[in-house]
């Protein structure tokens, strides 16, 4: 029986899931807007006939990463739809493309199989990026990874199915699949043992996504994400940082014990080797790492964020964190991934980690005023 029959109880979810993000948001300073809006549809161009070159849905691409792939998409002249409901991404990251006739905004949501449906008509290339991507949620609210993350992503599946339209499927996974990995750095080849529910929910739905493509015939290709960070995030550790040093100028509080480190990488990299892995794999599935060579430790990003912000003698204060200085039960500590297999491709990241960590404050101080 499928779990979500009626708008009735994927509202009751939805409203379930704004009551948890905001006891969340109190408790842990978990800066993510809850869904609370009653389910509507806003198409703002009509796109009625599949183009030549396909046509692209992009899940969650109202969000940070999703609208970066969507204006790559648009401006090298693909046609785009794009499926939010809004949760956390916004029209204003989408604002240049909402009038332009190859482009249909659709504000709905993956756990309302009629938005999907309508939503993946005539798409022959479907980019889910929707989900929740908020790692510190899973140890307090674990459903909420499950519904947004594995039941959202088998919904996305079931539509692309039955609609036959669907000739390739792009999903961004996480380096949370690993766990602690053992090899540094991390090949796509290393054991899969995650840590947290996120990263529990990114493996279930990779391999929901390669039984359907191997089952029914779509080509499938799933990029294992590192921090990925710039311009429109409105969450991870420099947004957070940026939002605290805001309110306090003197003082500092940061999870863990600051030695945790990890590897960054520019939203601009990113995107480009999304496009370039899509284009050139050959495989039904393959899988691909993304992130930058180097990594990062968690207080010389305090310390960059804090010089971005032109303060000087900054205080921190170390939670000393949980299970040897992580920042929450389910942190990964360290975490670096081989891009080997992307870079086999002829993509090479432009920026290291903590070039990337200063790009990307510059943008969000920008951003904030
Ligand atoms: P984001 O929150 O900015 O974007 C996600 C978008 O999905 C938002 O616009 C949100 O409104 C939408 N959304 C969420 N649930 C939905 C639902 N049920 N129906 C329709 N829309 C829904 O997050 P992001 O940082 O852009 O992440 C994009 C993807 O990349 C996610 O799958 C995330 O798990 C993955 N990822 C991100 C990072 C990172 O560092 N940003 C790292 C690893 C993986």
């Amino acid at each position: 029986m499928p779990l979500f029959k009626s708008l009735s109880q994927t509202a009751n979810v939805a409203e379930r899931t704004k009551r948890i993000l905001y006891t969340l948001q109190k408790s842990l300073d978990v800066h993510i807007k809850p869904y609370n809006k009653p389910l509507t549809r806003r198409g703002h161009a009509q796109l009625t006939k599949p183009p030549d070159q396909g046509l692209f849905l992009v899940t969650g691409g109202a969000g940070f990463v999703g609208s970066h792939l969507v204006d790559a998409l648009m401006n090298q002249g693909t046609e785009v739809k794009v499926l939010d409901n809004l949760s956390n991404g916004s029209l204003g990251n989408i604002q240049k493309w909402l009038h332009h006739k190859h482009f249909q905004f659709i504000e709905g949501d993956l756990l309302n199989k009629k938005d999907v449906a309508e939503s993946a008509k005539n798409c022959s290339v479907i980019c889910h990026l929707a989900a929740n991507p908020e790692v510190k949620l899973s140890s307090v609210a674990p459903d909420v990874h499950f519904e947004q993350n594995i039941i959202a992503t088998y919904n996305l599946l079931e539509v692309a199915r039955q609609s036959n339209a669907a000739e390739s499927l792009v999903f961004t996974s996480s380096s949370t699949v690993y766990g602690d990995a053992e090899e540094i750095p991390t090949p796509e080849t290393a054991p899969l043992e995650p840590i947290s529910v996120y990263g529990a929910s990114k493996l279930a739905s990779e391999a929901l996504i390669s039984a359907y493509a191997h089952t029914y015939g779509f080509k499938a290709r799933t990029y294992r994400l590192a921090n990925v960070i710039g311009a429109r995030s409105k969450h991870g550790i420099i947004y957070d940082f940026i939002h605290k040093l805001k309110e306090n100028p003197h003082e500092l509080e940061i999870l863990g014990d600051g030695t945790q480190a990890k590897s960054y990488i520019h939203i601009d990299d990113c995107v480009k080797a999304m496009l370039i892995g899509q284009k050139a794999a050959e495989k039904a599935v393959e899988v691909f790492n993304l992130g930058s060579e180097d990594w990062v430790d968690v207080k010389t990003i305090a310390t960059a964020v804090a010089e971005e912000m032109g303060l000087r003698n900054v205080v921190f204060h170390f939670t000393g964190g949980v299970d040897g200085g992580r920042g929450w039960k389910g942190d990964v500590k360290y975490m670096l991934l081989s891009t080997t297999k992307l870079k086999a491709l002829g993509w090479k990241p432009k920026l290291n980690s903590t070039q990337a960590v200063r790009a990307a404050a510059r943008s969000t101080i920008n951003e904030l005023g």
